[in-house]
């Protein structure tokens, strides 16, 4: 059956974040459209007669629910297990040529069972869309990557993603190794960020040897050593104590402060903010680091334990950007190593870099 619309998966268990944040924005970009979903399915589809617009409206860099964002092409339900193939062609027929297949499943508990299934049948599909001059003998990041998401043995979603408008990690699951020395498994968490919400030109000029930072709610330590590993200066501010690796560093000092109060001696290029706190709060306190020039870039955690999650989050980043007093680029997601929170880039499109 032909489907048009978007599929975008997300943690389990987001799901009515993710389909009130994409009926939200639909209807403010004036496009109609629905959402069909499962309380912990880890993905939301969103239907509507136009596709192509829906997906222009909604860029996957503006979604915060979403790990991936793809356009649905068809969902096949009843498909016999002894000839998967098949069907596939009926539904792709006249639809163009994939420069790349990503056979998938959503990353719910239930889903990760078809693990195997989805590694064979990518192994079976691939050489046959080949055959038919559907998907490039090498792969072609110009041409839209073709997904299979099994939803179980007979049931499949078939849809069409864009390397510059969604994630670069099979479901949206960034391969990032913990490296032994870090000193807690949250510096994956600000390496996620880095890499997900800052471009790669904004990571080559705002993160650069000789910066100064400072790590509100620091102990005990990944985000200031991930800085760190940066050569920047951390002044990392929190009553509990810090690890042997991040004081090895050189560059961190430890500041035994409340974060909400401390305020730097003078500005500096990044404030990085983990306190585990009510989002209103850490948004205020953020938007006054913006607002008094004490940084000019951040990346800051808004931790979500109540029911209307998308509702705070929204809120939350209003009251940050009225407050900041500067207009400035504000980027959120949850990411892969966020449970219940989410995480934003700010940055201040006028900053000069620093005398180091
Ligand atoms: N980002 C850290 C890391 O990578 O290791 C983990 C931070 S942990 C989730 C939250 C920290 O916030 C705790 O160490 C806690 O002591 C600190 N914290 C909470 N409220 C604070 C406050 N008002 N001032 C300073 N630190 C605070």
């Amino acid at each position: 059956m032909i489907a048009e619309g978007l599929l975008c998966y997300c943690r389990p268990g987001f799901e009515p974040e993710l389909a009130a944040e994409l009926s939200e924005r639909a209807a403010l970009a004036g496009i109609a459209g629905y959402a069909r979903t499962e309380r912990n399915s880890g993905f939301v589809q969103f239907l509507g007669e136009h596709g192509a617009a829906m997906s222009k409206a909604l860029p996957y860099s503006g979604l915060i629910f979403a790990r991936q964002k793809l356009r649905l092409l068809a969902e096949l339900k009843d498909i016999d297990p002894k000839d998967r193939i098949a069907p596939m062609f009926d539904a792709l027929a006249g639809r163009g040529r994939y420069g790349d297949l990503w056979v998938e499943h959503p990353d719910s508990d239930e889903s990760r069972q078809l693990a195997g299934l989805a590694r064979s049948f990518a192994n079976a599909l691939r050489p046959a869309l080949r055959q038919r001059g559907l998907l490039t003998d090498k792969e072609d990041p110009r041409l839209p990557r073709l997904h299979v998401c099994f939803l179980d043995g007979n049931h499949a979603l078939l849809a069409a993603g864009d390397v510059r408008d969604g994630s670069l990690w099979p479901l949206g699951v960034p391969r990032l190794r913990q490296l032994s020395e870090a000193p807690s498994r949250s510096a994956l968490k600000l390496e996620e960020a880095i890499l997900t919400l800052m471009t790669p030109d904004e990571r080559e000029r705002l993160l650069k040897p000789g910066m100064n930072a400072a790590d509100l709610g620091a102990a005990p330590g990944g985000w200031s050593w991930v800085l760190a590993r940066q050569h920047i200066r951390v002044a990392a501010i929190d009553n509990g104590p810090l690890a042997e690796s991040a004081l090895a560093t050189g560059i961190i000092e430890h500041i035994r402060a409340d974060g909400f109060l401390w305020t730097p001696p003078k500005p500096l290029d990044w404030m990085v903010c983990d306190m585990v706190e009510s989002p209103r709060k850490v948004a205020t306190r953020m938007a006054e680091w913006f607002a008094h020039d004490g940084c000019q870039h951040s990346i800051f955690n808004l931790k979500l334990p109540m029911k209307k999650r998308w509702d705070e989050t929204r809120m939350c980043l209003e009251l940050f950007e009225n407050k900041a007093g500067k207009p400035l680029i504000v980027r959120a997601r949850q990411l892969y190593h966020d449970r219940e929170e989410i995480t934003v880039f700010a940055s201040n499109p006028e900053a000069r870099p620093r005398a180091l």
